[in-house]
């Protein structure tokens, strides 16, 4: 519709019915506002020094004229080129106009089936964009844990969701492993998160937890102010032992929950349930390959819960990472390397 048609309209509509609909567009205006818009931030870090050389990372550039539309970028280190989609998630992607709706939805939890609908773009496409977009934030918003610190790890089964299998029978949603115990079957996920708002979810080992296996997930992130509280699994108290760290391991098999009336692991027990639950009733269960990228999600929402413009703070820090695009292209060789340290 024309502007002019638009003006038309409005003054043949009652004084009651131009209020309403006045009252109608500014709210429309507001969710507008909401709205990310990608592009736009991405080239803003770049315009304003604060991004990087998408190759080695380093902070002086300069523009460089175009690329097929692209604002591009020369590096002052390693002299190369690069665009303002280099290394990022939108990297190759077709139907750029499409991305900020197609963030929004996703944040917003929508199904694959209804973005396709919404969107017009195929399932396989809003598939590939979720897990090209989850791999910019993995290593958003970490900082170091301090005060006291809970770890414990929880069990996924293996699933090889949306693949099809051979030999196996399709195990239920939810079922049990064929095997006792822990086992190959179970992923480990380690979780662990301070008082304030640290967090982190790993995807460990298949199988039991080993020493280096949280060494490689949270080892970094520790200070000489972290205090830790874990069960007693063995692997703990040699990991606290080899980094020095005030240890309080709670006795399960004793009933023993608190100690000293602070320390306990009874926060980190809660995210293992709402992470199930989230995994479970949103997406019915995962596949191993993808299951980091889930944890990446969990994570941004735990931590920027509290924020009012979730969407937008997302959206900012997934333009930000160059190496989201290489991270996605090695998916499936960081799942074989989980899969081979089965014990
Ligand atoms: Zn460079």
């Amino acid at each position: 519709m024309e502007k002019e048609a638009i003006k038309l309209y409005f003054t043949g509509l009652s004084a009651n019915e131009r209020q309403a609909l006045i009252e109608e567009l500014q709210q429309l205006d507001e969710t507008g506002k909401g709205i990310p818009r990608c592009q736009e931030l991405r080239r803003s870090i770049l315009d304003n020094k604060q991004g990087c050389c998408a190759h080695c990372g380093h902070t002086k550039y300069v523009k460089f004229g175009k690329d097929k539309g692209a604002h591009r970028y020369k590096c002052k280190s390693c002299k190369r080129s690069f665009t303002e989609y280099s290394g990022t998630w939108m990297a190759g992607l077709h139907q750029k106009d499409k991305i900020d709706a197609y963030l929004q939805l996703m944040l917003e939890e929508k199904t694959l089936d209804k973005i396709k609908e919404t969107l017009s773009i195929n399932k396989k496409t809003a598939f590939d964009w979720r897990h090209k977009i989850l791999s910019s934030v993995e290593e958003s918003e970490k900082g170091e844990f301090t005060g006291i610190t809970e770890s414990d790890e929880t069990f996924f089964l293996h699933s090889e969701k949306g693949k099809t299998k051979q030999g196996r029978k399709p195990r239920k949603r939810g079922g049990t492993s064929s095997k006792k115990g822990v086992n190959s079957e179970h992923i480990a996920v380690i979780v662990t998160l301070d008082r304030k708002d640290q967090m982190d979810l790993t995807v460990a080992a298949a199988g039991r937890l080993k020493k280096n296996d949280i060494e490689n997930a949270i080892g970094k992130r520790l200070t000489s102010q972290t205090v830790l509280c874990t069960d007693s699994h063995v692997s703990y108290k040699g990991f606290a032992i080899d980094n020095q760290l005030e240890h309080h391991p709670l006795r399960s098999d004793l009933k023993e929950r608190v100690k000293h009336g602070v320390y306990h692991i009874q926060h980190v027990n809660s995210a293992h349930h709402r992470l199930k639950k989230w995994i479970d009733n949103k997406f019915w269960g995962v596949s191993t390959k993808y299951l980091q990228q889930y944890l990446n999600w969990f994570r941004l929402k735990e931590t920027l819960k509290e924020s009012k413009q979730f969407v937008k703070d997302f959206a900012k820090m997934s333009a930000q990472d160059v190496k989201a695009y290489q991270r996605y292209t090695m998916l499936s060789s960081r799942y074989e390397i989980i899969k081979s340290t089965q014990s």
